[in-house]
């Protein structure tokens, strides 16, 4: 395993808490062990887990697509799952092609009627310049590397076309994970914080987005899933995890109003950036 001695989003100093490589400058997190392979989601309910659980965080992008380029054009959804955004998406406008690595998913995605590339986004034989936006949502976490992939996806955006990230907010979840080895939490058999192959910041994610030629970077809350699909909440029960994280959701709302956008303190945020125009 490479050893990173700098951080992959800022370049600052990175330093080994336990189980993680981490930025003291942006906060950014890399396991120190990676890992990969199929999501197993052992007695969860996986169509819960791609479908309804997301279907108002799909809806948000949606319209953060329809504000970007009202009437749609041609999209990229890398790491598309069974392809329910791009389901969204179609009837506004977009012109949806798919990435997606489980060929197993790329099949229903496909079923569905999209293009989809089932393998790698480094192995997408497309011509640069060739979307107008490019999607990552809850996959950046997951990945080896995420530089080179942004990196590909400002190739394959035309210019002026924009990058759509979803990603779990670090600041969250580490805050979360420290507080879970308490008594009263891991009696409830609470799991609230979430550790991934990279956690980022939303500081972490605007460098990295910068770091990649992008600009015009803009972040907000995103909100959680609904209901307990990833069965965090141990013995408090779907319903209480329920109100918990919109009662949580309302509040990190209300900061970010408050603060003109700048804290961010929900367990998920979404991240637009463009690339620039030539001449820009
Ligand atoms: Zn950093």
């Amino acid at each position: 395993m490479r050893e990173n001695k700098a951080c992959a989003a800022c370049g600052g100093a990175v330093e080994a808490v336990p189980g993680l490589l981490a930025c003291r400058a942006c906060g950014l997190a890399r396991r120190a062990e990676l890992s990969f392979g199929d999501p197993v989601y052992e007695g969860l309910d996986e169509k819960e887990i791609y479908g309804p659980s997301k279907s108002r965080i799909i809806s948000e992008l949606v319209s953060d697509l329809s504000s970007f380029r009202p009437g749609g054009g041609r999209l990229l959804d890398v790491g598309c799952a069974s392809g329910e955004i791009m389901k969204a998406a179609a009837p506004a406008g977009w012109d949806c092609t798919g990435v997606e690595i489980s060929h197993r998913l790329a099949a229903e995605a496909s079923a569905a009627g999209f293009p989809v590339h089932a393998g790698r986004l480094e192995t997408l034989r497309t011509p640069d310049s060739s979307f107008d936006a490019v999607v990552f949502y809850d996959v950046l976490s997951l990945v080896e590397d995420p530089r080179p992939l942004l990196g590909r996806a400002f190739a394959l955006l035309r210019p002026g076309g924009a990058v759509f990230i979803r990603e779990l907010n670090a600041s969250f979840h580490l805050r979360a994970l420290a507080l879970s080895g308490l008594a009263p939490l891991r009696s409830l058999g609470l799991r609230p914080g979430v550790v991934h192959n990279w956690n980022y910041t939303p500081a972490a994610m605007r460098a990295l987005l910068s770091g990649c030629g992008f600009e015009g970077v803009r972040l907000r809350n995103s909100r959680p899933t609904s209901g307990d699909p990833y069965a965090t909440g141990g013995r408090m029960g779907a319903a209480a995890v329920g109100v918990f994280k919109s009662v949580f959701f309302a509040a990190a709302r209300a900061a970010e109003v408050l603060s003109g956008g700048r804290v961010l303190a929900a367990s998920a945020f979404a991240a637009s950036a463009l690339k620039p125009r030539a001449g820009s």
